[in-house]
């Protein structure tokens, strides 16, 4: 079987901080650690993945805009606008917007085909803007999530996301659909090719995706955005302080389950300060370039310099 799949690499549109019980649920109720929280969880990246495929480049998430820390009008104003400052605070520098970073991994953002979204959260839909050329693919439950009222308080900025001139493509995953993942009945093939896989991940939203990348000779990929921010807490099924607590718990199982058809599937959140390496021990390290001022590392082992292939 051929390899569609190249280098595969992340890069962080700056950092975010988040609250302790956001990051691993203590059981309280979301609003009352939201308001009630007076520490910052420490930075944690806000990753983008970057898969190179035969047919072009394909991206998992788009950072957070930078327009979020530099336009005043960025959120929305009153008891939503309130309760996004409570939630999460982010630095992003004048170089650490998507087209800066692929830049710096030796990319241009045209060279983007396709952009699949795990969820609509901001801090994964910031690069939109950007990718009027690309195609944009998220699930059809989420992009259905918009039309609630309540969408601005569950974290959906539609100005942000319905921008125009996007071209989407929604999926649904009807239960058969695809090829069976382990203990996922439904899935998606991005290029009919086996290397690209999504598979409904339910439970931080309700239509969260994760994107399982299989290489030939290397260990296979599960992007799951924020479905946990750091591995080990998955593992552990300890469950994130955002979402649906059944929904989430199900997943996370799941995904633990996965892990018997793939001993050696490497799990890479969103935000979890251990990506970078696990993805550069994972052989992720094609790099074309070195980007030594990010602050998660890149994605390369620090030192090997730069391979091209
Ligand atoms: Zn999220």
């Amino acid at each position: 079987m051929p390899n569609p799949v190249g280098a595969v690499s992340l890069l962080s549109t700056g950092i975010v901080e988040i609250r302790r019980q956001h990051v691993e649920s203590d059981g309280s109720p979301l609003l009352w650690w939201l308001l009630t929280a007076r520490d910052w969880s420490g930075p944690r990246p806000i990753n983008v993945y970057v898969i190179e495929h035969e047919q072009g480049l394909v991206l998992f998430d788009t950072g957070q805009d930078r327009a979020s820390v530099t336009d005043p009008n960025y959120f929305p104003g009153g008891i939503p606008g309130f309760l996004y400052r409570r939630l999460a605070r982010f630095e992003i520098g004048g170089r650490e917007t998507l087209t800066q970073r692929l830049v710096g991994l030796g990319y241009d953002i045209a060279d983007v085909r396709w952009a699949v979204l795990s969820h609509l959260h901001q801090d994964h839909i910031g690069g939109l803007r950007e990718l009027k050329h690309a195609e944009i693919i998220a699930s059809a439950a989420e992009w259905a999530s918009l039309n609630r009222p309540d969408a601005a308080l569950q974290g959906l900025m539609r100005r942000h996301i319905d921008l125009p001139g996007l071209s989407w493509r929604l999926l649904q995953f009807p239960s058969g659909q695809g090829e069976p993942i382990g203990p996922f009945d439904s899935s998606y093939d991005l290029f009919d090719d086996g290397s690209l896989v999504l598979v409904p991940t339910p439970g931080h939203t309700p239509g969260s995706v994760s994107l399982l990348v299989r290489r030939e000779g290397k260990p296979p990929l599960l992007m799951v955005g924020d479905v946990s921010y750091a591995e080990d807490l998955l593992r552990r099924e300890r469950i994130p302080g955002i979402g649906k607590r059944k929904g989430l718990l199900a997943t996370t199982r799941a995904i633990n389950t996965l892990r018997a058809a793939y001993p050696d599937l490497v799990i890479l959140p969103a935000h979890d300060p251990g990506a970078a390496d696990r993805l550069a021990a994972a052989g992720g390290a094609d790099l074309r370039a070195r980007n030594d001022s990010q602050p998660f590392g890149g994605s390369g082992p620090r030192g090997t310099g730069h391979q091209n292939h």
